[in-house]
C-alpha cells in the first residue's frame, strides 16, 4: 500500500489542521490524541512519509523509538500513572485508521480500563 499525503497526520505535520503538540525535533512530532482512550493519550509520529511500520525505513524507525520512550516517561510522570501502554497498528486488518505511522502512548492508572 502507498502513502497518501492527504492523511490527517500529514495535514497536522504541515500545520493545516491544529494539534496540541507536546514534543518536536528534527525528525519527530508528538501530539495529544483527539479521542483519548485515557487521560494523557499522545501520539508519536515521524516527519518522514511512512504509511506504517511495514514500509518505514530503518533510519526513520531509529529516530522514533527514543522519542516513544521519552514521551512515555514524561506522560507517566505528568499524569501520575502507574504504567504506560504503547500501541501501534498496521493496516486496516490490524486496526489502523490513520495511514501515517504512529505510536500510541497511553498513561495507565491501576484498575482503570481504556475508554473505547
Ligand atoms: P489508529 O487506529 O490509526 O492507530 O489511531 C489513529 C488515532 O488518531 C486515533 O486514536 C484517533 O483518535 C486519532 N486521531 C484521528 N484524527 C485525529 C485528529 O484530527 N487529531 C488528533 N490529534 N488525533 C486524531
Amino acid at each position: 500500500m502507498s502513502y497518501d499525503s492527504n492523511n490527517i497526520f500529514a495535514k497536522i505535520l504541515r500545520g493545516e489542521i491544529p494539534s496540541h503538540r507536546v514534543y518536536e525535533d528534527e525528525h519527530t512530532v508528538a501530539f495529544m490524541d483527539v479521542m483519548p482512550q485515557a487521560n494523557g493519550h499522545a501520539l508519536v509520529i515521524p516527519k518522514a512519509a511512512s504509511r506504517n511500520i511495514l514500509d518505514a525505513d530503518p533510519e526513520t524507525l531509529s529516530h522514533l523509538l527514543p522519542v516513544v520512550q521519552k514521551v512515555a516517561k514524561a506522560a507517566k510522570e505528568a499524569f501520575q500513572a502507574d504504567g504506560v501502554t504503547v500501541m501501534q497498528f498496521n493496516e486496516p486488518a490490524a486496526g489502523q485508521t490513520v495511514y501515517h505511522l504512529h505510536f500510541h502512548i497511553i498513561p495507565r492508572v491501576e484498575g482503570a480500563p481504556l475508554r473505547p
